[in-house]
């Protein structure tokens, strides 16, 4: 797992943001490639963390938010 005072590049404007953001401050892209099945009322979804060249979720095979985003 990521370290808090790791650094996390932004995909869209490579941008070097705290590990803490969730957000860059630069652009406003994601800095998580989550899994962008986060469920409903009934359904827990998954959140699943990826990689952030992952196109598709590893666990459920669900867009990544990134790839909803265009970013990748
Ligand atoms: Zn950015
Ligand atoms: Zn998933």
């Amino acid at each position: 797992m990521a370290k808090e005072d790791e650094t996390r590049t932004c995909v869209r404007c490579l941008y070097e943001a705290s590990g803490k953001d969730k957000y860059c401050k630069r652009c406003g892209a994601p800095l998580i490639n989550r899994c962008s099945d986060e469920g409903g009322r009934i359904d827990k979804g998954c959140s699943h963390v990826n990689d952030s060249d992952a196109a598709f979720c590893a666990r459920c095979g669900c867009q990544t938010t990134f790839r909803k985003q265009g970013l990748i």
